[in-house]
């Protein structure tokens, strides 16, 4: 680990325009991906910045039925909030069945979204890896790549993307709010998530400095009726090799409205766009559930070791809307 300075701000402004004046800085928040990667040495920082005194920590409920969650709101707040149960339960069970209780009372709703994939060569400042080193390479190609991405990859890059939250968050339309040297904008989450391409190092459009200080979920009535599942190699403290964000409304026996997502499959969180325009107006069978679910992954690239993955995430579409259209089928 290399020395590097630390510096608190004590207003958005000040810790948006330290970040700017150094291209080797970074803003900190709960620290539970940035520390990790200084101590392993993938990142290596001049300076951070720590942004936990800025008033970024509040959990609104919406006019229209959304919410507003401050960037710095905790992982463990955001769950046990009530609108988010009440509203949104798809987000609060992504949340709790992410990390360990330790972790999800350090981690902010901002650095959720910009945490850094779990490729183990990622972590290994021995192997080659474009991500980390633009240019030198993917070792995972044809490495361990058990745990890796089968939608959105390139040759460049098959990294999934590891969040659990920004999966309903992508389900849910929701909308990033930074703010940054030319001002203030909102990114929706479609934009959000870059796909790795031929630049997998580039993750998110931000600026260099440009600061996440809410995201807003718009009101949605259909959310009240959703579920997130997650299926992975032990039951706790453990990333998805797949999951799933749904919710669904049935009118007259047949699918009204549907949201759907992946994660754990994607390099990023993977919208199931095709999924949810198979399913429209169809029966709300277990039949035409699976349908979608293989028109979905009929896109997928796997790996021979993550070939398994394809059939896990038709599976998960299937429980998840079976889960919730249960004694109206
Ligand atoms: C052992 C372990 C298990 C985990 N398991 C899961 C899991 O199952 N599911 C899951 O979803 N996550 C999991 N995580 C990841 C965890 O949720 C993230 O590390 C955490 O959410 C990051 O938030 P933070 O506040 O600690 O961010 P930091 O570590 O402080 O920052 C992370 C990155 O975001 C940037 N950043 C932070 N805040 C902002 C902001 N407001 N604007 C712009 N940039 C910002 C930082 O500069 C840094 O690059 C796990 C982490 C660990 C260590
Ligand atoms: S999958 Fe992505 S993060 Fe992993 S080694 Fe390849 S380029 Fe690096």
């Amino acid at each position: 680990m290399r020395p590097f300075s630390y510096v608190r701000a004590g207003d958005a402004r000040t810790a948006i325009a330290l970040v700017r004046a150094r291209p080797d800085s970074a803003f900190l928040a709960g620290g539970t991906t940035e520390v990790d990667l200084v101590r392993q040495d993938v990142l290596r920082p001049g300076l951070l910045v720590d942004i936990n005194d800025l008033p970024l920590d509040g959990i609104e409920d919406l006019p229209d039925g959304g919410l507003r969650i401050g960037a710095l709101a905790r992982m463990s707040d955001v769950a046990r909030a009530p609108g988010v149960i009440e509203r949104f339960p798809v987000i609060s069970q992504a949340l709790v069945l992410g990390a360990s209780a330790q972790l999800r009372n350090m981690a902010s709703m901002g650095g959720n979204l910009c945490q850094r994939v779990r490729c183990s060569y990622f972590r290994d400042p021995a192997s080659p890896c474009n991500k980390r080193d633009p240019g030198t390479g993917c070792s995972a190609l044809d490495g361990v790549n058990r745990g890796h991405a089968v939608l959105g990859t390139s040759d460049h890059c098959i990294a999934t993307h590891p969040s659990d939250v920004a999966v309903p968050l992508t389900a849910l339309d929701a909308v990033v709010h930074t703010s940054g040297p030319g001002g203030e904008r909102a990114i929706g989450i479609d934009d959000f998530f870059l796909l790795p391409g031929d630049t997998p190092q580039r993750e998110h459009p931000l600026e260099h400095g440009e600061l996440i200080i809410a995201i807003e979920v718009p009101g949605a009535p259909v959310a009240r009726r959703s579920v997130y599942l997650k299926f992975r190699d032990r039951q706790s403290y453990e990333f998805a090799l797949a999951s799933v964000a749904a919710a669904v409304r049935i009118e007259d026996g047949a699918v009204a409205e549907v949201r759907l997502a992946l994660g754990g499959v994607g390099t990023r969180p993977w919208r199931a766009r095709r999924a949810e325009a198979a399913l429209l107006g169809r029966p709300a069978s277990a039949a035409s559930f699976a349908d979608a679910a293989r028109e979905e992954l009929a896109q997928a690239r796997p790996r021979p070791m993550n070939a398994f993955k394809v059939e896990l995430a038709q599976r998960a579409i299937v429980r998840a809307l079976t889960t919730l259209t249960d004694g109206e089928r």
